[in-house]
């Protein structure tokens, strides 16, 4: 955008042209959604289909009632009744909003609590909770790090640490997805400096487990902190849910900083780091994200608060998740279907093109299932897909008839051509 205006101090295109006006802009902006447009106009409307209703693993669209395949509520834990008490019991007490940012007045004692709480989960020392989830990485990452740092990444790392790495001012540097080797040569290289290593435990878009244990001890033989975001391992993986650490079984000092939202698995808003009492007391005063922002509301706290409660309690969900994946990836790939590995609730199916995966979509939406397409930038130009999930509220059943909606379009594809069948629908 920026180099569609002439350079500062150059021949000012505004003397021959005049001014740009609104409509430029608006022209400019236009352009940018061409591509969503066209899809729109095709008939493919997937992007931000609004939920009427949520009743266990269903929703309802409009009037529709659906089966949910694409939610980040992992443990199905939204809209749970003790959960929604929770926060109304919060509002009773603090009201809707907060008193300004966490340094002066927002804190409430909720807020600390949920940090204990957090810090207890994860056997760390002490915990700060943010306004989101994005916000978490990108001022922590950002305030870890800065001139004359480097701060290294997996090239699929979530958006928001990719910008607080790119925010931060440190030498930002990638290393091919969970490709070990690349990252030991940056790391020799920069060997002696401060160095951060950021990696995502699962993968959100490809499901899959970052190999832990080599990057810890690469971290430890380089002189290097790790952080690790648990977006999508938090009530997944390991035995009971406990993340990535447990699933490796790995000690509790194992990661410097634990990051984690609030948004998936537990059924509120918001986001937090774990760590030591160093670190968390330093980003309390340098996190500008955290410095700058309102307090999370107490009745985001309050349903978090629940959400770790049960996550304790019910020790059996993420096994159950796990099994009903196992359910949902095996059946789906004996239907024909791309499905790469996965050790967590998400489920890429991959197309051959983005006209295939939206004619896919439209099936499966016509048929009750809600599921979501996924295209670049998100994930590779060559790899479209479908980002099915699965959630511990889904029965056997649900899966079962979720697995003949797509035996249905397995047919389609092989053998009436997707177009003609939808067509027919
Ligand atoms: N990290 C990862 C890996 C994510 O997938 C997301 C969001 N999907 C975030 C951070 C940001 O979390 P939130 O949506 O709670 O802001």
């Amino acid at each position: 955008f920026l180099s569609r205006r002439a350079p500062a101090g150059s021949a000012c295109s505004c003397k021959e042209k005049g001014p740009l006006s609104q409509a430029d802009y608006l022209d400019f902006f236009k352009e940018k959604l061409q591509r969503i447009n066209h899809f729109r106009e095709a008939g493919h409307d997937y992007f931000g289909t609004a939920i009427a209703h949520q009743e266990g693993s269903h929703v309802w669209v409009g009037d529709r009632k659906m089966l949910m395949m694409a939610s980040y509520s992992y443990l199905g834990l939204i809209n749970r009744p003790e959960i929604n008490q929770a926060a109304e019991e919060a509002i009773q007490s603090y009201g809707t909003g907060a008193h300004g940012v966490r340094l002066l007045a927002g804190t409430f004692d909720a807020h600390r609590e949920l940090e204990h709480e957090i810090a207890d989960f994860f056997h760390a020392d002490d915990a700060i909770v943010y306004s989101s989830g994005f916000m978490t990485n990108l001022a922590t990452v950002a305030a870890l790090v800065g001139k004359g740092d480097v701060v290294i990444g997996d090239e699929l790392n979530h958006a928001s640490i990719v910008d607080g790495c790119q925010f931060s001012a440190a030498n930002f540097l990638m290393f091919a997805h969970n490709n070990l080797e690349e990252l030991e040569a940056l790391l020799k290289e920069h060997a002696g400096k401060r160095i951060l290593v950021v990696v995502d435990a699962v993968y959100s878009m490809e499901g899959d487990i970052a190999p832990l244990p080599e990057i810890i001890d690469l971290c430890r033989q380089y002189g290097a902190l790790l952080m690790v975001d648990e977006a999508h391992s938090l009530g997944v993986i390991g035995e009971t849910g406990r993340g990535i650490q447990e699933h490796f079984n790995l000690p509790d000092d194992a990661i410097d900083i634990k990051m984690g939202t609030l948004s998936k698995s537990i059924a509120s808003c918001g986001g937090f780091i774990a760590a030591k009492q160093e670190i968390i007391d330093y980003l309390k005063c340098n996190a500008r994200g955290f410095i700058f922002s309102a307090a999370l509301p107490a009745a985001q706290v309050g349903a978090a608060r629940k959400c770790f409660e049960i996550i304790r309690r019910e020790k059996h969900l993420a096994g159950r998740l796990r099994k009903l994946r196992d359910q949902f990836v095996t059946g789906l790939r004996e239907l024909g279907f791309d499905v790469p590995p996965t050790e967590s609730a998400v489920v890429p199916i991959i197309f051959s093109s983005e006209q295939e995966t939206l004619e896919a979509t439209g099936f499966c939406r016509k048929n009750g299932l809600f599921v979501v397409p996924v295209f670049y930038p998100a994930v590779p130009m060559d790899k479209p897909r479908i980002r099915a999930t699965v959630t511990a509220s889904l029965t056997e059943d649900e899966i079962d008839s979720a697995l003949s909606v797509f035996q249905a379009l397995s047919i389609a594809r092989t053998q009436k051509g997707l177009s003609r069948l939808m067509n027919a629908n």
